[in-house]
């Protein structure tokens, strides 16, 4: 069969290997000068294609469940055996990520290129697919010129980072069958907090848990290394904490501890920090052993306190006010960074329009859509790398059941 691909990222580079292998003929079109732009700048141009906890609660949809078969059909088993057949190995990072052995995109993207070539599979660069047509037989699709296809395959990801190609213009493709989408927001980006503190304490970082609220409501949380700026917060547990953000209503606060690695502390740790405010010695004395120079002026403006003053002297209230605030400081929410900060897009083209098995086009036969491009989105961590891999696996199996 001829297979027009629409896209050439991660999603659309893995199936025209996937439909190749098979002995279709595979044309890729790709509007950038090259394939694989998005590719090379993923995980800090290290690649994080994928993660040894595939757990079902890593991945989310707008609209309700991911198509669970679709990621179970393509385990991390599969993911190690598909990179082992491009001749690369897969190692482990911190939180269970995976990366090429050579920490570095560009031998992913070489070795895709290399057996998308071995392979005979065109890849079309600088052509825009702007419309595609549906035949008789088949499919034409207009873009730098037109081209007859058996088959179309959308994988034109989601609307971060434009300048890679994705922009959003995909969904338009199919919305003229009739096809919806649902609401698309910005995900795994930094969040946006009021407080004044920040401009003090742009630049340090804690490692403890981040809690998000929605009024007396905890909605999320995640534990690792969060990062001040002075407009709001990032690292690795606040990242997923975005499509919450986006998601939720309401007064959104965040919560989490100015003490680093309280995971690593007696459970008794706040009576034994509240016996040391009862030793003569000042507040600044008393904080500096256990939080960073700067927290000290914010806890002591927070306080109304000046640093000098006796630890030993403060009231009740004001010593459980000081605890609080090591356990856990509290900023009201204003919102995340936009797409072009983001790593992935939330939402996308409805799933109870598509086989939930193949990604076929319910509303039109022929057409298949693969990648962020669809309402699915993971967190960080490579989980949107291996929905790129799964659902371009399904699609292509899908292909040869039709
Ligand atoms: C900075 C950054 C870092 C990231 N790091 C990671 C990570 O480490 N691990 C992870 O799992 N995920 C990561 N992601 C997310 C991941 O990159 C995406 O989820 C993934 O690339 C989506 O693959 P895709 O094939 O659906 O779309 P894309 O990779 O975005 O590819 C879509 C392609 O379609 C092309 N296109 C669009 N419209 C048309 C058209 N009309 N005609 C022809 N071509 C078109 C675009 O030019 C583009 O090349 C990161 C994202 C960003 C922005």
């Amino acid at each position: 069969m001829k297979i027009g691909i629409i896209g050439g990222g991660a999603s659309g580079l893995a199936c025209g290997i996937f439909l190749a292998r098979e002995g279709h003929e595979v044309k890729i079109l790709e509007r950038g000068d090259r394939v694989g732009k998005k590719l090379l700048a993923t995980g800090n141009g290290r690649c994080n294609v994928s993660n040894v906890d595939l757990s079902s609660h890593h991945f989310h949809s707008v609209e309700g469940e991911v198509f669970s078969s679709i990621l179970e059909e393509f385990t991390g088993e599969d993911t190690k055996e598909f990179f082992e057949s491009l001749g690369m190995d897969l190692v482990e990072e911190a939180r269970g990520k995976l990366y090429p052995i050579t920490l570095n995109s560009n031998t992913v993207l070489n070795a895709f290129r290399e057996e998308l070539s071995r392979l005979g599979v065109e890849e079309i660069t600088q052509w825009k697919v702007r419309e595609i047509q549906k035949e008789k037989k088949g499919f034409r699709l207009i873009g730098q010129g037109e081209l007859f296809v058996d088959r179309v395959i959308l994988a034109t990801g989601g609307k971060t980072m434009a300048k890679s190609g994705s922009d959003g213009n995909g969904y338009g493709l199919l919305e003229t069958f009739g096809h919806k989408k649902s609401k698309l927001f910005p995900g795994i980006c930094a969040v946006q907090l009021d407080s004044p503190h920040l401009r003090h304490l742009s630049g340090t970082k804690v490692v403890g848990e981040i809690e998000l609220y929605n009024g007396k409501k905890k909605i999320f949380s995640s534990h690792g290394e969060i990062l001040l700026a002075k407009d709001g917060i990032s690292g690795p547990p606040v990242l997923d904490l975005a499509r919450y953000v986006n998601c939720g209503r309401g007064d959104l606060f965040v919560k989490f501890p100015l003490l680093n690695h309280l995971d690593q502390r007696p459970s008794n740790y706040r009576e034994i920090l509240e016996s040391r405010t009862y030793l003569d010695r000042s507040l600044e004395s008393f904080l500096q052993g256990i939080v960073s120079k700067k927290w000290i002026h914010v806890i002591c403006k927070e306080l109304n306190l000046s640093p000098e003053s006796s630890v030993m002297d403060l009231e009740y209230e004001q010593r459980q006010t000081v605890l609080d605030l090591l356990f856990g400081m509290e900023m009201k929410v204003l919102g995340t960074r936009d797409f072009e900060s983001a790593q992935v897009t939330c939402g996308g083209l409805r799933l109870e329009d598509f086989d939930e098995k193949t990604l076929e086009s319910k509303r039109v036969p022929g057409i298949f859509a693969i990648g962020e491009v669809l309402d699915v989105d993971g967190d960080c961590g490579g989980y949107n790398l291996q929905w790129a891999w799964a659902s371009a696996w399904a699609c292509a199996r899908g292909m040869e059941k039709n």
